[in-house]
């Protein structure tokens, strides 16, 4: 008899892990209280970069000087809701602890381990489905207001050269010759070759989650309520059994594992976007805006402003405010820009203290499984943190060290 697994949560890395499992003849469940693509998913609102080159963390060694601006300048892209600061203390503190530099090193090592290939594996995870289409190859370009500016973070990107993520300086006159409409606020660039975007990651998770049920897979729409070894209890369906489960309910994941006595510092970094609809100009590829931490990326949609972070807990309501400081940010890099219409949207990244997910089997239960806290780099790593939890289950050895990744690390 075929072995079967039940997974929690169908964001990308849901869909990414069944689809992996439903390959190797597994007999798979997905179970979501919502569906795959909706935008209630993180999955669903984020910038849809595949950030192959995203490995410096945020608790960088530079962060303590960074941090006074972070947290008073009017400008700042962090934003912390105060009342809810006496409760994040319990996830600052250690964040902070990961800034010195012998942690950073080897956090930018880790993070690299999953990112390197990561356009690759979205390829191999659509292939031969009517996802493949969403996916788009080419440069993503790092503004800067000015070449000092770049060079205050040299450190950092020099870093990922020796990864092998080359760069190219482009200058001001360079920038426009693919985007003439970029303000003069912007004067130098960098030019990151090779990585990837998604022009819809509604659509994309939707499509592979269409093409995982036509080819076999199981979709239950039911919120679970608990999990115990082999079995989960969910709100319509009750209790239902299967050889291995797997949670990948993304930012709500902590909450489960604390019902069954495993503790993961996990935060919610809330993040907004704006969709610009029928826009008078798609620049042919995305940017990252450096000052204002802004992704600027064009989709099927309209072209997507997404960013922020907010610390305001898992369970509070979005801010105007952020989309405020987002409609000014558009103003400063397209001041020309004019369109018909937004979306606007703000999710929940899941993210731990050391910036790394928490990936592979529990410590504490047998035939349990995680694949969650992607973090900023969530929707690029989806499907690598499929590929390995598929791995581990059909008894293949990964060709990563997951130590880094235990749930027991916190
Ligand atoms: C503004 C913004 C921009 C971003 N930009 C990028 C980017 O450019 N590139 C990148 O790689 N990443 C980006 N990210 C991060 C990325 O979006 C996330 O890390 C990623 O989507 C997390 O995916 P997930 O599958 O783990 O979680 P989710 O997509 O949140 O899915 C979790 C699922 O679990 C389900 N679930 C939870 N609890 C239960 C329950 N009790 N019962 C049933 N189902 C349950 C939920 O309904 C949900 O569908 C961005 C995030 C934000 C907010």
């Amino acid at each position: 008899m075929k072995s079967s697994v039940i997974i929690v949560g169908g964001g990308i890395t849901g869909i990414s892990t069944a689809e992996n499992l439903r390959r190797e003849g597994i007999n798979v469940t997905l179970i979501d209280k919502i569906e795959p693509g909706d935008e209630k998913q993180t999955s669903y609102g984020n910038a849809g970069l595949l950030a192959i080159s995203s490995i410096i963390p945020i608790s960088s060694p530079n962060l303590w000087k960074k941090l006074p601006k972070y947290l008073f300048s009017s400008n700042s892209p962090v934003s912390i809701k105060w009342s809810y600061f006496p409760k994040l203390l319990k996830w600052l503190v250690p964040f902070m602890k990961n800034c010195s530099k012998e942690k950073f090193l080897s956090i930018v090592n880790s993070l690299n381990e999953l990112t390197y290939d990561s356009v690759n594996q979205h390829k191999l995870l659509s292939k031969g489905t009517k996802a493949e289409k969403y996916i788009k190859t080419g440069d993503v370009k790092v503004l800067f207001k000015s070449k000092n500016d770049f060079l205050i973070l040299e450190d950092e990107f020099n870093l990922r050269k020796k990864y092998g993520f080359n760069f190219f300086h482009l200058n001001r006159q360079e920038i426009l010759i693919n985007d003439p409409l970029i303000s003069s606020n912007y004067n130098f660039a960098l030019s990151f070759p090779n990585h990837g975007w998604l022009t819809s990651p509604s659509k994309y998770i939707k499509t592979l989650k269409d093409h995982f049920v036509d080819n076999g897979g199981k979709f239950l729409k039911d919120e679970v309520l608990n999990l115990e070894e082999n079995f989960i209890l969910t709100k319509d369906s009750g209790k239902l059994k299967a050889d291995k489960i797997v949670v990948c309910a993304g930012v709500w994941s902590g909450k489960f594992l604390k019902k069954i006595d495993h503790f993961v510092n996990i935060e919610s970094e809330k993040g907004y976007h704006i969709v610009l609809k029928n826009v008078n100009h798609m620049p042919p590829s995305p940017y990252m805006i450096n000052d204002l931490k802004l992704a600027v990326t064009p989709m099927e949609k309209g072209l997507r402003f997404a960013g922020r972070v907010e610390f305001s807990g898992v369970d509070s309501s979005p801010s105007e405010e952020q989309f405020q400081i987002i409609r000014n940010g558009i103003r400063n890099i397209y001041p020309k820009l004019k369109w018909e219409g937004e979306e606007i949207w703000s999710g929940q990244r899941p993210s731990t203290t050391d910036s790394l997910p928490v990936l592979g089997e529990s410590r504490k239960h047998q035939n349990l499984y995680f694949a969650f806290g992607g973090q900023h780099v969530g929707m690029t790593i989806g499907p690598k943190l499929g590929k390995i939890t598929t791995d581990l289950i059909i008894g293949r050895k990964p060709n990563v060290s997951l130590s880094e990744f235990s749930h027991d690390r916190f």
